[in-house]
């Protein structure tokens, strides 16, 4: 056991009670784990206000005064201690609502004591709850420290005397008997590259700083180690799967795929999806398995990249298959492909759940005898029964829908894997995609076919509702169709179903049969219900969908150009931008209206300007990024971005960057991480418990 690696419970002061609480609010298991606990803001000694200067705008200060008049207040049933504190300039209260016995036995009145906290609003006066107390005590040394660490801590923490300043008090005594006994984890030309300090050095400055300059040296530092970390646990999976995985070599460029290329392609490709194709053929060539994430805005023409590259398959003698998340979508592209291969020999199948048991049966036969060249499907497509004969490749439809076990057991089909594309339409940010990706391959489509109109965004409230009735009218009449979208239905939502019947209703009484036909469409709907729905709305029948998020993902109807978003204000931005990519497909202009309340938020303002100013997912997704944070982005959630303690995926981008870059040229250097200068990172992979990674294909 090294001196990191020993438990908490070991340091003097702790004991196992301590040590359980710390483990359990914490996370805290050793030495090391308590000095990764670190501060989240430092308090200036020098810089103590008083109580006349504060207001409630004031994020965190420092006073320093007497504590009187310390009582608990018995509200209902929830018992809260209150004190009154002043500093001669004015008087504030303190509250606490938890362990109100604690502080009230060790609370000295009137001493004079250091307050440190954020200021709040109640009853019209400001308070303090929970603040940070430090006992002024005669005769006290000035401390040694211009800044005060201020660690997160918890109520249970706080009760049993581990408040920020006992937190400080414990990492303080290890970094005195740690003194030496900190080893390096970054490797040494790192270190010198980038001047940084030591590992010991860091964490000495960043829990107890001098002054300004080493708390950013070794804030910076520390950042850079855990994103190095990050990026190493991916990328050597990366480069591991390189190395072992093998896959089937295409190494040309036949028949089918010239054929279609000029004769049957109506257009001229875009210069993006050109240069995905040409990454694509490498991964191809190159005789290892093929992991790659194809990014693009609805209507950029991802779809057609992938029957180029089923082309490219199938002219090297093997199979492909195309496996989307909703039966609809699988029918569009099953409508969509055989109708562009027409009069090209290639078998093109379609595998849903709702194919009779014999019409199932023949396609598994015919597969398994290689006479389908093109498999199109749900996750139907999985199912043990379907056996291909060859299948060389894999294109997956937005990836969100389908878990990490499904696409793992897709390739398991064959014994040689099939490279696998995983296409979607939820852009991702830059930083996120650097990081997450780390280990896979990521192709970006960022430029849309010529002659597109870009779809006009407005913000509507209520009161124009008359006018917008008028606007859906003249554009029905030029034989145009409208979606208009409530928000999702939970189980538990009873209200939202409410909404959406109420909408349903109003909308039924503005455009009455027989001169409207109306669908709707909902989560609670049986699967059969919806379709035929759907179908009706794809088939020109119905004017108007009424619905939920339900048909966010993919549904082509070129002919709709209105989509009214209801209670936009409750949407997230990527969903907005989703909901909007389903007009804007034909040549006509289209729009997306969004509906919302007078009163919004200024979050949700913002989102909706940002929606009414940008039509580029891209930056749509960074501008969503930095409103909501990682935590809210979907699919994230298993990722360890979420688990990152210091650095911050927004604002460090220039250090993930670096990272990244870094991890990189030592990887194509020693991709076993074999060399001696690299032993420290070799000891930390094995070190480190296998864990699955999200981003993780195969
Ligand atoms: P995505 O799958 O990215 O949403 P699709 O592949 O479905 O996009 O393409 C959207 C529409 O644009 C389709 O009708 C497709 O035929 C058309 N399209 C694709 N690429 C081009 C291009 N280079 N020029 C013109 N139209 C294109
Ligand atoms: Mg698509």
């Amino acid at each position: 056991m090294t001196f990191l690696e020993t438990p908490i419970e070991y340091l003097k002061g702790v004991g196992p009670a301590r040590a359980q609480l710390l483990q359990r609010e914490l996370e805290v298991f050793t030495y090391e784990d308590m000095l990764m606990h670190f501060p989240f803001r430092y308090v200036d000694r020098s810089q103590i206000s008083t109580i006349s200067q504060i207001s409630v705008e004031s994020p965190y200060v420092v006073l320093k005064g007497i504590i009187n008049n310390v009582h608990s207040v018995n509200s209902g049933r929830t018992a809260r201690l209150s004190a009154l504190f002043s500093d001669g300039t004015g008087t504030l209260e303190l509250v606490w609502f938890q362990g109100v016995k604690w502080v009230m036995d060790s609370l000295k009145p009137n001493a004079e004591y250091v307050v440190m906290g954020r200021p709040s609003l109640y009853n019209g006066h400001i308070n303090i709850a929970h603040p940070d107390l430090e006992l002024v005590q005669y005769g006290d040394q000035p401390s040694s420290h211009l800044y005060i660490p201020v660690y997160p801590s918890t109520e249970k923490l706080k009760a049993k005397g581990l408040s920020s300043k006992g937190i400080s008090k414990l990492t303080e005594s290890i970094l005195r008997q740690g003194e030496g006994k900190i080893p390096e984890v970054l490797p040494l030309n790192v270190i010198q590259h980038y001047h940084l300090p030591s590992r010991e050095e860091a964490l000495r400055m960043i829990h107890f700083p001098t002054n300004s300059r080493e708390m950013s040296i070794a804030t910076q530092r520390m950042k850079f180690e855990e994103l190095f970390m990050l990026q190493l646990d991916y990328q050597y999976a990366k480069y591991q799967r390189r190395n072992v995985s093998q896959g089937r070599v295409f190494g040309i460029v036949g028949e089918k795929f010239n054929r279609f290329y000029s004769e049957k392609l109506p257009f001229e490709l875009t210069g993006a999806q050109k240069r995905v194709i040409k990454e694509i053929r490498a991964d191809m060539k190159s005789g290892h398995q093929m992991n790659r994430l194809l990014q693009g805005d609805v209507g950029s023409g991802k779809t057609l990249v992938a029957l180029l590259c089923m082309l490219i398959a199938i002219d090297n003698g093997c199979q492909a298959c195309l496996m989307a998340p909703t039966e609809i979508l699988a029918n569009q592209h099953y409508a969509t492909i055989s109708r562009f291969l027409e009069g090209l020999d290639v078998n093109v199948e379609l595998l849903t759940g709702s194919l009779k048991p014999s019409q199932k049966k023949k396609i598994r036969t015919r597969l398994a005898a290689g006479e389908i060249d093109i498999l199109i499907g749900t996750h139907a497509l999985i199912e043990d029964s379907v056996q291909f004969q060859r299948l060389g490749f894999i294109v997956i439809d937005e990836q969100h829908r389908f878990g990490v076990e499904q696409r793992a057991k897709l390739w398991t089909k064959d014994v040689c894997p099939p490279h696998v594309l995983v296409m979607t339409a939820t852009p991702i940010p830059r930083t996120l995609a650097m990081t997450l990706y780390g280990d896979l391959d990521c192709s970006i489509i960022d430029e849309l076919p010529p002659g597109r109109k870009p779809i006009k965004t407005l913000h509507a409230t209520d009161a124009k509702r008359l006018k917008l009735f008028g606007f859906m009218r003249e554009q029905m009449a030029q034989g145009r169709q409208i979606y208009i979208v409530y928000p999702l239905i939970e189980e538990s939502e009873k209200s939202d179903l409410k909404d959406l019947m109420d909408g349903y209703e109003s909308i039924a009484r503005a455009f009455p049969l027989p001169d409207y036909q109306i669908s709707i469409v909902h989560g609670r709907m049986p699967s059969e219900s919806k379709d035929y729905e759907m179908q009706r709305f794809k088939d020109g029948i119905t004017n108007i969908m009424v619905s939920t998020t339900v048909i966010e993902v993919g549904v082509d109807v070129p002919n709709a150009t209105v989509m009214v978003i209801e209670n936009a204000e409750r949407f997230g931005l990527s969903q907005l931008h989703q909901l909007r990519g389903r007009v804007g497909r034909g040549g006509e202009q289209s729009y997306c209206i969004l509906m919302t309340s007078d009163k919004l938020s200024s979050s949700a303002k913002e989102r909706i300007m940002t929606m009414v100013n940008s039509t580029d997912g891209f930056r749509i997704a960074e501008a969503d990024l930095k409103l909501r944070g990682p935590g809210d982005v979907q699919g994230l959630q298993q990722s360890g971005i979420l688990q990152l303690k210091l650095a911050d995926i927004v604002n460090d981008e220039p250090i993930v960057r670096a990272a990244r870059d870094t991890v990189q040229g030592i990887l194509d250097q020693d991709p076993n991480l074999q060399k001696t200068e690299n032993a420290c990172l070799a000891l930390y992979i094995k070190r480190k418990a296998p864990k699955q990674n999200w981003g993780k294909i195969s």
